[in-house]
C-alpha cells in the first residue's frame, strides 16, 4: 500500500463534511501492528456505538471512507429505531499477519478506552466475540463479548421478518403471510433464520446460496424451491429478500426484478440512492435497510446495557410499527422510504441540541 499517495485529503474532508462528521482518531501501534481509526459521527442522542471491522483495504482512503460512511449509517440507524445511541464504527487495517491477536486487540481496547466512552464496539465484518473478550482486558466500552448475548443475526431475522409483514400489510393489503413467496438471496445467518420464520408463517420460500449445507437445509426443512445465483432477481414472487451482499439493487438487476416488495437484511441494498427513487417509481416497496436489519444493534446495546431479554424482544417487535409507518409516511407524500428513513433519521439528531453523555444507563 502506497501511504502518502493512498490520501486524498480535501476529497475525504469534504466527503465527511457532506456526511455531517464528527471527528475521526487514528491509533498507530507498531509493537502489535495495530492501525486503527475510530470514526465519531455523532454524540447527540447518546454515546456512539458501532462494529470494529478488521479488514484488508487496498488504500487507506478506502478504510477512511467505509469508516465514515458506516458511523454515518450507525447514527441514523439507532435513531430511527429510537435506541438512545449515537453512531461510530472503527476499522482495523488487518495486516499481512496478527502475531498475537489478543495482544492486537488489547491494544485497541486501550484506544477506546482513550475516547472516554464516546465510542462503544462490537463484532463486526473480520471479528468474533472472543476479540471482544480481549477489548474487555481493557476497557468497559464493548459488547458483543462472549458473556453477553451472543451472536445477534436471530434479532435481526425477527426485525426482517416484521418488516416483511407490514410490507406485506401496505402492498399487498394482507395481515398473513400465508401462501406469500419470497425469494431470499443469501442464506447465512440471518437468511437462514429468516426462511424458518417465513415457513412457519406459511409463506413459500425460495432461495439461492453458494452454500450448499445452507440450500439443503432450506430445501430439507423448509420445502424451499432453489434457483441459481443470477436467476434469483427475476423470480416470480410477492417479496425480493437481499440477505447476502450490496449495492444488489442497481440498474442491472431493478429491470429482472418481479416482486412488488424488496426487504432484506444485507447493508447497502442500494448501489445508488438513485436507484431506491427508480424502485418507488417502478411502484416497487422498499424497506430501508438500516431500519429493517436494525435488531442486531438492539441487540448490541442490550448486550452493553443488560438490558433484559424480554425489553430486547419488545424493540425488536417495534420494527414493525417503524417500517409501517416509514410506507405510511412514504405513500402520504410521495417520497422514497429510504429518503423518508433519512429525513426521520435527520429530524431525530438535530432535534436534540446537546444530551448529556452517559453509559451508565439502562437503554
Ligand atoms: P453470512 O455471511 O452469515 O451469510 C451470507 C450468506 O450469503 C452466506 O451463506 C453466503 O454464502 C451467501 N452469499 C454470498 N454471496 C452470495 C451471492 N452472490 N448470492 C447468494 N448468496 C450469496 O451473513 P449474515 O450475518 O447472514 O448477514 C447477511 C447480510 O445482512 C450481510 O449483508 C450483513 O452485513 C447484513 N446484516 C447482518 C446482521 C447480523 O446480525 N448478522 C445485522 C445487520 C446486517
Amino acid at each position: 500500500m502506497n501511504i502518502e499517495s493512498s490520501i486524498n485529503n480535501d476529497a475525504l474532508l469534504s466527503y465527511a463534511k457532506q456526511l455531517g462528521f464528527g471527528d475521526l482518531h487514528f491509533k498507530l501501534d507498531n509493537s502489535t501492528g495495530l492501525f486503527a481509526m475510530i470514526a465519531i459521527h455523532s454524540t447527540k442522542l447518546g454515546p456512539a456505538l458501532g462494529g470494529c471491522r478488521c479488514l484488508e483495504y487496498t488504500t487507506i482512503s478506502d478504510a477512511i471512507r467505509d469508516a465514515l460512511r458506516l458511523a454515518q449509517g450507525m447514527s441514523y440507524k439507532a435513531a430511527v429505531i429510537g435506541l438512545p445511541l449515537g453512531g461510530g464504527k472503527s476499522v482495523l487495517l488487518k495486516p499481512k499477519a496478527i502475531q498475537n491477536r489478543s495482544a492486537y486487540f488489547e491494544k485497541f481496547g486501550e484506544f477506546i478506552e482513550e475516547l472516554g466512552g464516546r465510542y462503544i464496539t462490537a463484532v463486526d465484518s473480520g471479528t468474533n466475540p472472543e476479540d471482544m473478550d480481549a477489548i474487555a482486558h481493557k476497557t468497559r466500552y464493548v459488547s458483543s463479548t462472549t458473556t453477553g448475548y451472543g451472536d445477534p443475526s436471530p434479532f435481526t431475522a425477527d426485525g426482517v421478518f416484521s418488516s416483511i409483514q407490514a410490507a406485506v400489510k401496505i402492498k399487498l393489503n394482507r395481515n398473513s403471510l400465508d401462501g406469500i413467496k419470497v425469494a431470499i438471496q443469501g442464506v447465512g445467518h440471518v437468511g437462514i433464520r429468516l426462511a424458518k420464520l417465513l415457513f412457519d408463517a406459511g409463506a413459500k420460500v425460495i432461495v439461492t446460496d453458494s452454500n450448499p449445507q445452507a440450500i439443503a437445509k432450506c430445501v430439507n426443512e423448509y420445502q424451499a424451491t432453489v434457483v441459481g445465483l443470477n436467476e434469483i432477481y427475476g423470480v416470480d414472487c410477492d417479496v425480493f429478500s437481499p440477505c447476502a451482499l450490496g449495492a444488489i439493487i442497481n440498474d442491472k438487476t431493478i429491470p429482472q426484478l418481479k416482486a412488488r416488495i424488496v426487504v432484506g437484511s444485507a447493508n447497502n441494498q442500494l448501489a445508488e440512492p438513485r436507484h431506491g427513487d427508480a424502485l418507488h417509481n417502478l411502484n416497487i416497496l422498499y424497506g430501508p435497510d438500516y431500519v429493517v436489519n436494525a435488531g442486531g444493534l438492539v441487540c448490541a446495546c442490550a448486550d452493553f446495557y443488560k438490558t433484559p431479554l424480554e425489553q430486547v424482544r419488545k424493540q425488536v417487535a417495534s420494527i414493525y410499527g417503524t417500517t409501517l409507518s416509514i410506507f405510511e409516511r412514504s405513500a402520504a407524500e410521495n417520497v422514497p422510504t429510504h429518503t423518508i428513513a433519512d429525513i426521520i433519521a435527520e429530524e431525530k439528531i438535530n432535534s436534540v441540541s446537546t444530551k448529556k453523555l452517559t453509559t451508565d444507563k439502562v437503554a
